[in-house]
């Protein structure tokens, strides 16, 4: 698999960095992904772990769109024979309206929490939805912490081997500054003792920006397409009915549905059942608080077709109407990121299955927490909270000791925010007030946690 020619290309630092990994000469734990648990977990290791373990090397590999997406490069890379070329041909999918880009590095932490707002033109500065990665780390010693802004192409368990895709940098400085490299992909093959996978999931619709991209240029430009495109649509339809379409709903209502003059938007949201939230308790709530905000609702209308015409969207239901709007924002379901792990690892819908102790079953030395195993759901609140138990776990195996129970929430915590005033939400079955729910979630969306989450300073 290794490309010995490529190899030679890549600069002394990284060749000095890989060949350590790939010698082993180090105990290291690799960490796949980079975000809200990636960034935890690595985190804690580096505080905790390394004080007991000698020549511990955290290495954090995360997503980069390793090509441009012109149509030229998407069919460029047929000839590099990845192993799964369906799961680029998804993601890499060129977006109609996005302009071919010519950085493709990932390099920051997205908020993506705060999406459902930031769609808004004026809402938001990308200043606290994007964060850089790298400088969070820069804290500690440049020999236990590396960074690779690659994509995950394969793992084989067996032989705790990954592969990578990944275009050389020039240095660490040059990466910290500008993002990763620019120069041609190369495939490399790295060891490693202990495994973290924490690659999450993508948004169903590649053309949202629900969730990272796969760049951070990438996802910036997206989010600022949709922008124009709220701003210039009248009539919006935003498909789905669970917590990302209500707070999408709520949000582009509290700014549009009452304004006047030609402000005014008229606000629809499609569901696919009865009710929003998939008749949760807190549904019927939900619904009056929609109602009062201006949202249409509109249940049993699962969007199936959709087609451009003289400049205006026409959506088929699946009820056999025809809705005309300008803008459809999809937020119908996610996908798992995990098309590089061998089948057996993962459940029917390729989420990745795990023990209590949130070990990869079947695979030993590996973990996985958060989006990518969606215990009990995906939610950032488990992720938070399941990625302590499995950064605990890890520097238990490093320092020999019996891994212990991930604990998870007490209860399930379920928290909506309905536009840039109210929420609902509710711990367990105890309903919470709308201010406690504006005031924890809807006043910032957590944007405020960024920086602290970058640098670590909650660990
Ligand atoms: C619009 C929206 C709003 C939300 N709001 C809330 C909320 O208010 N409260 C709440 O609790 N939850 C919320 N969630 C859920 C929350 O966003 C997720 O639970 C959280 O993002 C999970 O984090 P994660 O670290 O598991 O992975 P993700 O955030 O999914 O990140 C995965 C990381 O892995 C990287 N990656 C993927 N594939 C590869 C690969 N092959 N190679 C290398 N790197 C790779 C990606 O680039 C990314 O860095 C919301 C979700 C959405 C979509």
């Amino acid at each position: 698999m290794e490309n010995s020619i490529a190899f030679e290309r890549a600069t002394t630092l990284e060749r000095t960095t890989f060949r350590s990994i790939r010698e082993g000469r180090e105990h290291t734990v690799m960490i796949l992904g980079g975000s809200y648990a990636a960034i935890q977990i690595a985190h804690r290791l580096l505080k905790y772990a390394r004080m007991y373990v000698q020549n511990l090397k955290v290495v954090m590999v995360w997503w980069s769109r390793i090509l441009g997406s012109s149509m030229t490069s998407v069919s460029a890379l047929a000839t590099l024979q990845f192993p799964n070329p369906s799961f680029f041909e998804a993601v890499m999918r060129p977006s109609r309206e996005a302009p071919a880009l010519t950085r493709q590095q990932n390099t920051h932490l997205y908020w993506n929490m705060a999406s459902v707002r930031a769609i808004i033109p004026g809402q938001t500065k990308d200043d606290d939805l994007f964060g850089n990665i790298a400088r969070g780390f820069a804290q500690y010693a440049t020999d236990s912490f590396v960074h690779i802004i690659g994509s995950v192409e394969g793992v084989d368990p067996n032989t705790k081997t990954v592969w990578i895709d990944y275009a050389p940098r020039h240095s660490l400085e040059v990466e910290i500054e500008r993002g990763g490299g620019t120069g041609a992909v190369e495939r490399h093959e790295l060891k490693y003792d202990h495994l973290i996978l924490c690659t999450g999931t993508r948004s169903t619709d590649p053309d949202m920006p629900w969730k990272n991209l796969g760049s951070t240029d990438e996802t910036r430009e997206q989010l600022h397409i949709t922008q124009r495109k709220v701003e210039k649509a009248k009539h919006i339809v935003v498909a789905g009915g669970g917590a990302t379409g209500v707070e999408v709903a709520a949000e582009l209502a509290f700014e549009y549905a009452k304004a006047s003059g030609d402000k005014r938007k008229e606000i629809v949201l499609a569901t696919r059942g009865a009710h929003v939230l998939s008749g949760d308790s807190m549904s019927s709530k939900v619904e009056k608080e929609l109602a009062k905000l201006g949202v249409k609702l509109m249940t049993n209308s699962t969007v199936e077709g959709k087609e451009f015409k003289d400049n205006k969207t026409y959506l088929t239901l699946r009820n056999g109407k025809t809705i005309e709007t300008d803008l459809l924002l999809p937020t119908t379901g996610l996908i798992p990121n995990s098309e590089y792990l061998p089948e057996r690892y993962k459940n029917s819908q390729g989420y990745v299955t795990v023990d209590e102790y949130f070990r990869v079953v079947g695979a030993p030395s590996v973990w996985a927490v958060g989006d990518i195993v969606s215990i009990p759901r995906a939610s950032f609140v488990h992720t938070e909270k399941h990625a302590t138990g499995v950064a605990l776990n890890v520097e238990n195996a490093l320092r020999k000791k019996d891994p212990v129970r991930v604990k998870s929430m007490a209860v399930d915590p379920l928290a909506i925010a309905l536009g840039r005033k109210r929420g609902a939400g509710r711990a367990g079955k105890v309903s919470l007030p709308s201010y406690a729910v504006y005031w924890a979630k809807g006043r910032n969306l957590g944007m405020s946690r960024m920086p602290s989450y970058l640098n670590g300073a909650p660990w």
